[in-house]
């Protein structure tokens, strides 16, 4: 079965074909974080905007590069939420309106499900069940998965998520948008000193964090501090070390917990080589997707969705977007086929 995934959630355009028998076939991603730099953070009009412009040349491209005609495809996947409502709106009204034209099924995808299936088109997939671990622009999540669409949610932040945190204090350290790659990279050439910020909420029971003050803790910081390259460098490394650690820890406690072996790390934050040189030291064995699976693309979504399709799944031809929705709202495959 060919499915085309789209995903339009957020500033990635990303379009791809995945074969259920022969695995990916083809992939375009579009960023448009160069248009919102100007701004200091994603403008949802602007994106929405570009995506409309970007996602037919794209889709076309996939198709052409997989050595298909749209006529080959045998069903659609796009995400439907979370997200902005405007650009999940392009992705859902294309990717829908293709599938009723070509008179194939059509899944809406959870974005968030997308990344956490994303370490299994990898060559070492993970096998069910594992705790996974979701770390993105909007999400921080500990989850119990038995199997697709089984998820239950062990832990969350509170506040911030953790791609937020990290894109807040580079702002505040005047860092160049996108900030969290930035800051990662800077946090490379710092080094242990006498700054060290909070972990927080190691100290409390329980599998939720709490992002938000660790901005405030590098401002005041920074603000202290001598404000020369080095002492910029290495608060970034005393920033990552905190996050990274705070991470671990639950990790760990999220496994001791489910009595699981395997851990899945996804989302954007997952590309950070810290956190993944920390976590593969945990007990069991740990999972990443490769670095440009872990931010927004669309092979994650025709994966996902090839999956649910496969399984019999469809959708009636209508669109219901849903900026906000719960992973655990999902149910597991049917077992329709
Ligand atoms: P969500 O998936 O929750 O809807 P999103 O799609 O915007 O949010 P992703 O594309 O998964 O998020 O990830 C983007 C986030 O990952 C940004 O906050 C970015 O700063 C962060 N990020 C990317 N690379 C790194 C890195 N190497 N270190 C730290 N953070 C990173
Ligand atoms: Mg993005
Ligand atoms: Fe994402």
């Amino acid at each position: 079965m060919k499915v085309l995934g789209i995903e339009s959630s957020c500033d990635e355009t990303g379009v791809a074909i995945y074969d259920t028998e022969k695995g990916l076939l083809s992939e375009r991603l579009y960023s448009q974080v160069a248009m919102h730099a100007e701004y200091g953070g994603v403008v949802p009009e602007l994106a929405s905007r570009d995506h409309i412009r970007k996602i037919v040349p794209l889709i076309r491209e996939s198709v052409a590069e997989a050595g298909l005609k749209m006529s080959d495809l045998d069903g659609i996947a796009y995400t439907s939420g979370p997200g902005l409502i405007g650009a999940l709106m392009v992705g859902a009204s294309v990717g829908r309106t293709m599938a009723w034209s070509l008179d194939i099924p059509a899944v809406a995808v959870h974005h968030m499900e997308g990344h956490l299936l994303a370490p299994m088109l990898e060559d070492d997939a993970p096998e069910f069940p594992f705790v996974a671990l979701l770390v993105s622009g909007g999400h921080t999540m500990l989850v119990e998965v038995k199997a697709i669409g089984e998820y239950k949610i062990l832990g969350e932040s509170l506040d911030d998520a953790v791609g937020e945190a990290f894109d807040k204090t580079a702002k505040l350290l005047g860092l160049s948008y996108p900030g969290g790659p930035e800051l990662a990279a800077l946090a490379e050439k710092g080094k242990p000193s006498e700054i060290k910020f909070p972990k927080p909420m190691v100290n409390r029971p329980g599998l939720d964090f709490s992002f938000s003050g660790l901005k405030t803790s590098a401002l005041q910081t920074w603000t202290k501090s001598s404000q020369t390259d080095e002492a910029k460098a290495d608060i970034a490394y005393a920033f990552q070390e905190a996050v990274v650690e705070t991470l671990a820890i639950k990790c760990d406690r999220a496994l001791k917990q489910t009595g699981y072996k395997r851990l899945v790390v996804a989302g954007g934050v997952g590309a950070n080589k810290r956190l993944r040189e920390r976590l593969a030291e945990l007990q069991g064995t740990v999972f990443f997707p490769r670095q440009a699976y872990c931010t927004d693309n669309g092979a994650m979504i025709a994966y996902a969705g090839a999956l649910r399709l496969n399984a019999g799944e469809s959708e009636a031809a209508v669109i219901s977007p849903q900026p906000r929705w719960s992973l655990e709202s999902l149910s597991g495959l049917s077992q329709a086929v």
